[in-house]
């Protein structure tokens, strides 16, 4: 699965026209203002874009602006043209030879970048050639059957038009899966060869929760999917209409439902979904695809407007979580055999102590009285937490800002899960990560297509750190909450509450069925559903498990995998 949900369409597929290019030149002048002339075009039309699109599509273009503006290609680029090449095949040249080296690195994270440079190269070749990409016509409702999507293909695309989308190739992590999930658009990647043989207009369900496609559904099959789909609308819709209610369970626990957010317009939407907060605000969106560090005003009018929009609601704004999977181009991070174990994280904020300085006083400066707090990623001993915190105060005194912040930790490696009594003793709060806690807890990269469906949240192991967290953040009364993919996982809420956490911070589009669904359950419940989780052998027998207690709980909830 890469987007959950449930469609009911007809194949349309979606063909890739290959882009043939004459090798020859005509002339070094004309071919390198061709090619100048394209990268500008692709450029003014990749920022055009970026401006209107979503947070995700913003981030996907902006990775792409990059690229475009990448040396090593241009250069290469040039180098051909240089040799008597038409710009079109050097352009090819250059973006393939980059593909081989990424290739031939082995690294997941840059080998993901192969994508975008597919995408690009067609776009520039396009642009060269003088030629635009037609979109595709589809039927109403449609279920796009692809090989494999380019980023750029679907973000073409008019959403309304697609029921869901299914890929042969191309991984859970992909652009393509993020931009999908962006969309609400229920998908499936990696479906295998077997997509091909499906010819056009085959009715089909795409079953995208339970990873199944289905190739001409019986009626009755059908009919199933069809009532499944119809209740899964209405109970959106009330869900939707309850959204701006407090959230409260049904024996009147206060749970709060916080969204996560890496950008302003995603602010809006988080309050327009009924979020009560920002569990989790991603700042690497300001420092990630540009050549040097935002400056300290830079980001504090930035977290200003997220701030205003959120309109008083608190405002949790993780410190620069760079390395790892986020790379930050400028940071001179010495190459490491293991960047899921190097610097990163609070290890970079307290080895460049300036940038995470200025970050700290932004914050600082920004939102109403007590309403943003800090929030340190990747922490894994109270001493880090305590260097940051000796920060904070020198900042608040030089800023001459009475008010104290709250300083709160990331728990995303199992040490900190496990020693969470000691650093609650110090923190004002805690928020599990749970996708890096995941990924340390069972020594499986996150960021692999092969592993993906093995690096569950719901893994016991994972289960029972969350449980030790919650309980060391409990011993301080310290607020544990939720801020990884687990919070916005309809399947895992209960079993989180019952394990201790009072805070789920999710993304903004699932808050108003979060809520919903809390508002159905008891404390009670909760504790003992989560108790048998941890007894569980495996992440499937707890889902199964989870899937059976909803089942007997309301059938209702059965549908929603909840
Ligand atoms: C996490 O690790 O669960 C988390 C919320 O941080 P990120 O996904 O940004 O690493
Ligand atoms: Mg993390």
């Amino acid at each position: 699965m890469a987007a959950p949900g449930l469609a009911i369409g007809v194949a349309a597929r979606l063909v890739v026209s290959e882009i043939a290019v004459e090798a020859a030149g005509r002339g070094v002048a004309l071919e390198t203002r061709a090619l100048a002339e394209a990268r500008r075009d692709i450029r003014q039309q990749l920022e055009a874009a970026a401006a209107t699109g979503t947070a995700a599509q913003r981030s996907i273009l902006g990775a792409h602006i990059a690229l475009l503006d990448d040396p090593e290609l241009s250069d290469a680029a040039e180098r051909l043209i240089g040799e008597g090449f038409s710009a079109a095949h050097a352009w090819r040249q250059a973006v393939q030879g980059h593909v081989e080296v990424l290739r031939r690195t082995g690294d997941a994270r840059l080998i993901e970048r192969v994508d975008d440079l597919v995408d690009l190269e067609r776009r520039v070749l396009l642009a060269i050639k003088g030629e635009a990409e037609a979109p595709p016509t589809l039927p109403k409702g449609a279920i796009l059957l692809a090989d494999d999507l380019l980023a750029s293909q679907l973000i073409g695309l008019d959403a309304s038009q697609i029921a869901g989308l299914c890929t042969a190739r191309g991984g859970p992590t992909s652009h393509v899966a993020i931009l999908a999930a962006s969309m609400n658009l229920p998908a499936l990647v990696a479906a295998g060869p077997g997509v091909a043989a499906i010819t056009d207009g085959t009715p089909l369900i795409l079953d995208a929760d339970a990873g199944v496609l289905h190739v001409a559904p019986q009626p009755a099959e059908l009919m199933a999917a069809e009532t499944r789909l119809a209740a899964r609308k209405a109970r959106r819709m009330a869900a939707q209409a309850a959204a701006r209610e407090d959230c409260r369970m049904a024996d009147g626990t206060r749970i709060e439902v916080f969204a996560n957010l890496a950008s302003l317009a995603a602010a809006k939407a988080a309050v327009a979904a009924g979020a009560e907060g920002c569990g989790l605000l991603r700042t690497e969106f300001l420092f990630q695809d540009r050549p040097t560090a935002p400056t300290e005003d830079e980001q504090a009018a930035s977290y200003q407007a997220i701030a205003e929009a959120l309109d008083g609601r608190p405002l949790i704004i993780r410190t620069l979580d760079a390395g790892g999977d986020k790379p930050v181009d400028y940071l001179p991070i010495p190459p490491e055999d293991n960047p899921a174990l190097g610097l990163r994280g609070v290890r970079v904020g307290l080895w460049k102590p300036d940038l995470l300085r200025a970050q700290l006083r932004a914050i600082l400066r920004a939102g109403g009285p007590g309403q943003c707090r800090i929030m340190v990623p990747m922490v894994a001993s109270l001493d880090e937490l305590t260097a940051v915190r000796a920060m904070v105060e020198e900042a608040r005194q030089a800023l001459g800002r009475a008010q104290p912040v709250e300083v709160g930790v990331m728990i995303e490696t199992p040490a900190a899960a496990v020693t969470a009594d000691l650093i609650a003793a110090e923190a004002d709060f805690l928020s599990i990560g749970s996708n890096d806690l995941a990924q340390y807890a069972l020594a499986m990269d996150r960021g692999n297509p092969l592993l993906a469906a093995q690096v569950d949240g719901l893994h016991p192991a994972v289960l029972r750190l969350i449980g030790a967290a919650a309980a060391g953040g409990a011993a301080h009364r310290r607020m544990v909450g939720v801020c990884g993919g687990l919070a916005s996982d309809l399947a895992a809420a209960p079993i989180l509450i019952g394990l201790g956490v009072g805070e789920l911070s999710a993304t903004p589009a699932i808050v108003p069925e979060l809520k919903a669904l809390i508002r159905t359950l008891t404390m009670d419940a909760c504790r003992d559903l989560a108790e048998r989780a941890k007894a569980q052998a495996s992440a499937a027998a707890v889902r199964a498990l989870t899937l059976a207690a909803a089942a007997q709980a309301s059938p209702q909830r059965k549908e929603a995998g909840a």
